[in-house]
């Protein structure tokens, strides 16, 4: 039985939401699998997956029955009391990482925040109280709190609210020797996504992050994965460390972990998660039944080799083809990426006009992202069908023809 709402539109956003969003012209209503329908009834296809979170796409049937099967018996207890779920969840996490702890919280901020936050105690414990700098990559993004934001240190995001979290430098992205200069046995920690995403899908170097590794260790600076977007088979392996063969201290993980569903964790060891003792940190929502059932069934079906394997044979379906679109098009200089995140690179002639390629996608049925001003980016559903990324590169083929003859 529903309960009947006032109908809505998308007009509406404009005069009861905080303007901090523009979103599209249509409402999505329903999904399934990788189709999304609108109020009109239109059907599009998803390449965006909720900005790499719909990691099964809509509706998945295992991912509704955990959903509702936990619905039917416990929603929240907060953390005064533990629950099956979050035991569930934190152990198979642990089996299948280098972690022997998981701590769980809300969003992809929340979970760096909690990464920093427990960085920054290890070195006071440590080390006292001068050891507490951390070191960042130009352009990276960690999330929208405050701590978040000066560490991402993108002053688009971080400007205009006042005094910022000190003690934070940024460092190019893939330059070993930069990081290298700047490093200290100030330096807590250092923190990498190893695809920077948001600000354009660049996949480091496999032999910088070798190399962020040994500085740490000379410093005894603790390395951070922030794998919010790069986690649970995004690239073909159930973390981007797995298939860069570099091990973090701390990894943070959110998005396509919850499969839509909103959670975030931190896998890190023993040794460190002393240091976020009784009292130390906390949220209430953190390790919250439902979240966790639907995280247990996410990685239940993810962590399997015919899954992470189709991550691996799609990409290489979208790359021949966008890297063919591209060229026909003259529209991309480069198709990048690991798995199933993907970047586009706009040659000169398109550059800043993602947005331009994002609506030309839209107006074709196709939901797409960009990742900055001069990057398509393509983060499906990890179990995609082959016929679905072929319709929907039919029509992204259909959106390039019509915006470069325009
Ligand atoms: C999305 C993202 C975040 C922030 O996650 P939220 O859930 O939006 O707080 C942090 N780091 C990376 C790498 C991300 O892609």
């Amino acid at each position: 039985m529903s309960v009947e709402q006032a109908p809505v539109q998308r007009a509406d956003f404009d005069q009861v939401m905080v303007p901090n969003y523009a979103p599209a012209a249509f409402i999505p209503v329903r999904g399934a699998g990788s189709r999304v329908w609108d109020q009109s009834g239109r059907e599009l296809i998803d390449f965006a997956g909720g900005i790499a979170v719909n990691v099964l796409g809509h509706a998945h049937p295992a991912l509704v029955s955990a959903l509702t099967e936990q619905a039917n018996k416990l929603w929240h207890v907060s953390n005064v009391f533990t629950n099956e779920p979050a035991l569930q969840l934190a152990r198979k996490l642990v089996d299948a990482t280098f972690a022997d702890r998981a701590f769980f919280c809300n969003s992809g901020a929340e979970a760096n925040e909690a990464a920093f936050k427990l960085a920054r105690r290890v070195a006071h414990d440590r080390f006292g109280p001068e050891k507490y700098e951390i070191i960042a990559t130009v352009n990276s993004f960690h999330g929208r709190t405050l701590f978040t934001v000066s560490v991402g240190g993108q002053p688009k995001y971080s400007d205009g609210f006042g005094p910022k979290i000190t003690g934070i430098s940024h460092v190019p992205y893939n330059d070993l020797e930069a990081l290298k200069a700047q490093i200290s046995d100030k330096t807590c920690a250092v923190v990498i996504e190893p695809i920077q995403g948001e600000s354009g899908v660049v996949p480091a170097d496999k032999a910088y992050l070798e190399g962020a590794r040994a500085l740490c260790d000379q410093h005894n600076a603790l390395l951070i994965f922030d794998e919010v977007q790069t986690g649970v088979g995004r690239t073909g392996e159930l973390y981007a460390y797995q298939h860069y063969g570099v091990v973090p201290d701390i990894l943070s993980s959110a998005k396509s972990l919850g499969g839509g569903f909103p959670i975030g964790a931190i896998l890190t060891t023993d040794e460190l998660a002393r240091h976020l003792a009784v009292g130390t940190h906390g949220t209430t929502y953190g390790g919250n039944p439902l979240a966790c059932a639907v995280a247990n069934a996410v990685l239940d079906i993810v962590n399997t080799p015919e899954v992470l394997n189709g991550v691996k044979a799609k990409h290489e379906r979208f790359k021949s083809r966008l890297q063919q679109i591209g060229e026909k098009y003259g529209l991309f200089s480069q198709v990048r990426g690991l798995g199933l995140l993907i970047g586009c690179v706009l040659t000169d002639a398109w550059k800043g006009k993602a947005k331009d390629v994002f609506n030309a996608a839209e107006q074709e049925g196709l939901m797409v992202l960009q990742a900055g001003p001069d990057v398509v980016r393509f983060a499906p559903s990890l179990v995609v069908e082959d016929a679905d990324i072929d319709e929907g590169l039919d029509r992204f083929e259909r959106a390039a023809s019509k915006l470069t003859q325009a």
